[in-house]
């Protein structure tokens, strides 16, 4: 008898989910063609009495819609970076409900490695001290998307969250939630660690929007006010490109509210130049109309170094 109540329950559990999906989806394809919408919500609303009631509720469905589709997208359990075959197209957006996150460690948050470009290897994360079996907490709401063992990272969670962003967690002696749980902002979800490629304990946090890892600094601001610098924030190429960064000092940050100023910052981007052979100073100067000062003073050489065929410069114009 329980069994069958059971068997009902999620019968109607599961009929109820697949016509919420069918109305929000149709929601999103149609959203030019706001009767239909309105015609199909006042029927399955009998609250619904004034042209204000049904405006508001086509905005509601219309987030969760978005949240539903973000939550299923490249949605794969198994693989770290399911997006890896994707273009990549900049700029892109990013927008949050939330103006602060929960910070991922207890206490003051220690930053020993940013984003950038160390060792000649790209460094796609940002290192938060700690010591082996601190908490490490979810930063936004969200659903577990993977949890695993990478080469490198070791113990590693990954979090998608309500608006694409994914977040991950590396480094960790423990892992205290499995694929698919949905997660709260704040909740304790493993114990930070040294496992993969750790010197020494540390929380490894990535954060990555379509497989795009973007410099973390850009969007959260890692003082003590948890605070995510914008609740509308463009991402343009500059910072999801490891080179363009040093590991050791943060990067200058302006955040780009609108699609224009992204355009308008990208006119400004840095550059990587890569030493050719017969290459010198002046000469990159001169096509690139980059001063040798600064080019001395951003790569840390001398006007006279010698420049080695390989070698990267970053050109800032
Ligand atoms: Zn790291």
């Amino acid at each position: 008898m329980k069994q069958l109540f059971l068997f009902i329950s999620l019968n109607c559990l599961y009929l109820n989910t697949y016509s919420q999906n069918d109305t929000l989806i149709k929601i999103d394809h149609d959203a030019n063609n706001q009767l239909t919408i309105k015609d199909s919500i006042k029927k399955d609303s009998l609250e619904l009495s004034t042209e204000q009631n049904v405006i508001k509720t086509l905005e509601s469905p219309k987030k969760d819609s978005i949240a539903m589709i973000q939550l299923v997208d490249h949605w794969d359990t198994t693989t770290y970076n399911p997006y890896k075959n994707e273009t990549k197209e900049y700029p892109f957006n990013i927008a949050f409900t939330d103006s602060t996150y929960a910070s991922p460690i207890l206490g003051k948050k220690v930053i020993t490695s940013r984003y950038g470009w160390r060792n000649r290897r790209a460094h796609k994360g940002i290192d938060i001290d700690l010591i082996t079996g601190d908490m490490v907490m979810t930063m936004l709401d969200g659903k577990v998307r993977f949890v695993g063992n990478q080469p490198g990272h070791g113990k590693i969670i990954i979090i998608r969250h309500l608006n694409g962003l994914e977040t991950s967690y590396a480094h960790l002696s423990k892992q205290l939630v499995e694929v698919n749980d949905t997660v709260t902002k704040g909740q304790i979800i493993g114990k930070g660690g040294t496992t993969g490629n750790a010197r020494g304990s540390h929380l490894h946090l990535e954060v990555s929007y379509k497989g795009n890892y973007i410099y973390p600094e850009y969007l959260f601001d890692f003082g003590t006010k948890n605070l995510i610098r914008s609740q509308n924030i463009w991402v343009t190429k500059n910072w999801v490109t490891p080179y363009v960064h040093n590991s050791k000092r943060q990067s200058t940050i302006v955040i780009c509210n609108t699609y224009e100023e992204a355009l308008e910052s990208k006119k400004r981007q840095k550059q990587i130049y890569v030493v050719k052979r017969g290459d010198t100073l002046s000469g990159i100067s001169n096509k690139h109309r980059v001063s040798i000062t600064s080019i001395c003073k951003t790569n840390a050489i001398r006007r006279t170094s010698t420049l080695k065929i390989g070698q990267r410069l970053l050109l800032i114009q």
